[in-house]
């Protein structure tokens, strides 16, 4: 891939790991409101199942971070966008949609078909 694509898909990623960093920041402090406005024990267990909402939503979100972390560290050693499995160029549209990718279509297929075997 050529440095000026590669420079592409870096400020992407860059954009949509501030979003998810700033999004984390604001369910952090939203918590900590929460518990405070409602005491009572009927709100206190809704509000317990938010959490866990929340926490798994944050799970989530901390491992698309890290993604997007190696994604970058891919960009400044020159692997982004090879596959990890067959070493051929990911196809553009597949890394448009989804940058964080480590396969191509192909492996991410097969990767897919064992997974439904296993
Ligand atoms: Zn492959």
């Amino acid at each position: 891939m050529d440095q000026q694509k590669a420079e592409e898909y870096r400020a992407i990623l860059q954009k949509q790991l501030d979003e998810l960093l700033r999004e984390a920041g604001k369910t952090v402090s939203g918590m900590t409101d929460e518990q405070e406005n409602f005491p009572d024990p009927t709100d206190r267990a809704s509000m317990e199942s938010d959490r866990n909402f929340e926490l798994r939503i944050r799970d989530r979100e901390r491992r698309l971070i890290g993604k997007i972390r190696e994604a970058l560290k891919r960009i400044d050693d020159g692997t982004f966008g090879i596959c990890e499995s067959c070493e051929e160029e990911i196809g553009e549209a597949r890394l448009r949609a989804r940058p964080v990718t480590t396969l191509c279509i192909d492996c991410k297929t097969e990767q897919e078909r064992q997974e439904r075997i296993g």
